[in-house]
C-alpha cells in the first residue's frame, strides 16, 4: 500500500480524454500502464483497467481473485 501525502490534485480532469465535467475521476495505478497515477475518469478507467494483466488486476481490491 502507497501511502499519499499529495492531497492537492492540480487539474481535476480525465488524463486520458481530459474531460473535466466526469462525476468522479478514479486515481488509476498500474505499474507498466501509460496511465499509471493519473485521474481517469470512468470509460477511461474502465478502458484502461481491462488492458491490465491479470496479475495487475490483482492488485485492485474489487477484481475477483477466483478467477
Ligand atoms: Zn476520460
Amino acid at each position: 500500500m502507497i501511502k499519499s501525502k499529495q492531497k492537492k490534485i492540480l487539474a481535476y480532469k480525465c488524463a486520458r480524454c481530459f474531460t473535466e465535467d466526469a462525476d468522479k475521476l478514479a486515481w488509476f495505478y498500474g505499474s507498466d500502464s501509460l496511465y499509471a497515477d493519473s485521474l481517469l475518469c470512468n470509460p477511461c478507467f474502465k478502458k484502461m483497467f481491462s488492458q491490465l494483466t491479470i496479475n495487475q488486476k490483482k492488485e485492485w481490491g474489487f477484481y475477483d481473485k477466483k478467477n
